[in-house]
């Protein structure tokens, strides 16, 4: 009894939660520029960020010019979620998602070959903000997918498996954001679009490699079942093929040598996002 009574306290806890919290589903049509959804999508910044213990001074917004970084100087402490990411967005994993796939390039210095972000790194310890009274934070660069090669939206999207696992979110909402605006834009991925289908399945086999039980935990997840649908059509081929199998299981190995070489790396990195990542995934190996 005192267990019911216990499980429906929880209940009305619960619920008076979600009740009081914004409301967290989205569709094609939501406005990520009203203030409301940019307050939510900051907070879900703010819990990867804690979470993977990285700069926590940054803020996160939404801009709708996919270019507006590229050519910026100017140095604010923002990081820029492109509006057109969101569009497909329906709850806040898959808002977690896209917010963390951003993350993973900068974690992995994508675009931060330049002074940008020096400049970030001295705006994030205020004890080493020379000049007096300065506000000079960066403009931290974010690339849209489309503009920066494979290779790198590969290595973002399996960093944003790390950091959303760590906060608590779904990895496989990586998968079915991507899964959806490819669908909406090219009418499907099974053959229009081979990249969009390799990228979908370098996020599940990365996920299903490292966190097994997480995956396995949401095979059910209706969600996910469209996405999923294509990965399973996928792995089929795949089981009945030993030498794409070893194949497949080589890659996550490599992939797995890759990052510990890359974080040993990154723990060098002036880059505080870098450093933040390899400290988290260096003690966790
Ligand atoms: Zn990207």
């Amino acid at each position: 009894m005192k267990k019911i009574l216990g499980f429906l306290l929880m209940g009305v806890a619960c619920a008076f939660i979600a009740n009081s919290a914004f409301a967290a589903s989205y569709n094609t049509s939501t406005n990520w520029f009203d203030s409301k959804n940019v307050s939510h999508l900051n907070t879900i910044g703010q819990n990867i960020v804690k979470a993977n213990k990285m700069p926590a001074s940054v803020t996160f917004k939404v801009t709708d010019n996919e270019y507006m970084n590229e050519n910026n100087t100017t140095t604010t402490q923002y990081v820029y979620i492109y509006s057109g990411d969101l569009k497909y967005v329906e709850n806040d994993n898959e808002l977690a998602a896209v917010v963390a796939h951003e993350i993973g390039h900068l974690v992995n210095g994508h675009y931060s070959k330049s002074s940008i972000l020096n400049n970030a790194i001295s705006s994030f310890n205020p004890n080493t903000t020379t000049e007096k009274g300065s506000t000079t934070v960066s403009l931290l660069k974010v690339i849209s997918s489309n503009k920066v090669n494979k290779d790198n939206e590969k290595e973002a999207d399996i960093t944003a498996v790390d950091l959303l696992m760590t906060a608590k979110y779904n990895p496989l909402a990586l998968i079915s954001v991507v899964y959806k605006s490819d669908i909406a834009q090219n009418g499907g991925i099974l053959d229009e679009n081979l990249s969009c289908e390799e990228r979908i399945m370098n996020i599940y086999d990365y996920a299903n490699y490292n966190y097994p039980a997480k995956v396995k935990e949401n095979y059910k997840t209706e969600s996910y079942q469209s996405a999923l649908n294509l990965i399973y059509a996928n792995l089929k081929i795949r089981n009945a093929d030993s030498k794409k199998l070893a194949k497949a299981k080589k890659e996550q190995e490599k992939l797995q040598k890759d990052k510990l070489k890359r974080m040993k790396n990154m723990a060098k990195s002036t880059n505080p996002w870098s450093a933040a990542y390899s400290m988290m995934n260096l003690s966790a190996q």
